[in-house]
């Protein structure tokens, strides 16, 4: 997808503060933070949204929660407790168009999000 920033992150035409990669997935902080820790989570190979998963990347998807698990352990916020979300549409607020797991931590967080 050329058109897809994510994407140009993994090409490496743009680059971001990576905090952890492995053979499938790529971690970075958000550009705008709105927690202490803030870090996205994406998979390699682009997926549009949630709505576009198949069956065949079940593990793909562990993966990403897997890489969530290290990042909060790396940042310290294991322990006191971390946010992971993953927008859906428009509507839910996804406005990058390659599906990404938000790391959110270093502060109290509320429920129900707005
Ligand atoms: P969404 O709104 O799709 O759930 O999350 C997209 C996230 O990507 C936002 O939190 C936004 O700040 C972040 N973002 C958008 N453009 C860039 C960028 O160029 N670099 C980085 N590091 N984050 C970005
Ligand atoms: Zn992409």
């Amino acid at each position: 997808m050329t058109d897809c920033i994510f994407c140009k992150m993994i090409s490496g035409e743009m680059t971001p503060d990576v905090v952890l990669e492995t053979d499938q997935v790529l971690a970075f902080r958000d550009i705008n933070p709105q927690a202490p820790t803030h870090v996205l989570v994406i998979p390699k190979r682009h997926i549009t949204s949630i709505n576009d998963l198949q069956a065949a990347d079940a593990e793909l998807v562990g993966q990403l929660y897997l890489a969530a698990q290290q990042v909060a352990r790396q940042e310290g916020i294991d322990e006191d407790g971390y946010r992971t979300v993953m927008n859906c549409g428009e509507k839910a607020g996804q406005s990058v168009f390659h599906i990404h797991l938000h790391v959110l931590g270093g502060r109290a967080m509320q429920w129900p999000p707005g």
